[in-house]
């Protein structure tokens, strides 16, 4: 625990709060959003989501990967329930809106789940966050 009374949340825990949109330092929630899309910071902990350039090419992929499996479940349930005579446009188009409410929906997740395994990963440095939600650094020996 620091000195600001403040204890780091374990490595499942910032997965969890990552998975649920929260900052992977403090736990704020509603921590992104749709629109702020480059480099937004936690506005309690000062937490940058986008620690380094490139830093969300983890957060594309994952969101690309579930995007592609909705769009895959998407097809087998449109095509199952329209039956062998189904429509292609409006197979198409249901899909595609689908697609793009998933994607958009799950983007912001992906980006803080992303912070939160690339946190687990590589620790804070020092300066990185607000000093009182710096408990990531907090060990036994002086020396740290
Ligand atoms: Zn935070």
């Amino acid at each position: 625990m620091s000195a600001s009374g403040f204890q780091a949340p374990g490595k499942f825990k910032r997965l969890v709060w990552g998975f649920t949109g929260r900052c992977a330092v403090c736990g704020k929630f509603r921590l992104t959003a749709p629109w702020k899309i480059d480099g937004p910071r936690c506005d309690r902990c000062d937490f940058a989501i986008e620690r380094k350039e490139g830093h969300f090419i983890g957060a594309v992929g994952m969101n690309t990967i579930v995007t592609f499996a909705a769009a895959l479940a998407a097809v087998v349930v449109t095509v199952g329930v329209a039956g062998p005579n189904f429509s292609v446009p409006k197979v198409f188009a249901i899909n595609t809106f689908f697609i793009l409410l998933v994607s958009a929906i799950c983007f912001p997740l992906s980006k803080t789940l992303w912070s939160a395994i690339d946190l687990n990963m590589i620790a804070l440095e020092p300066g990185e966050v607000d000093p009182r939600y710096d408990g990531l650094h907090d060990t036994d020996d002086p020396t740290q």
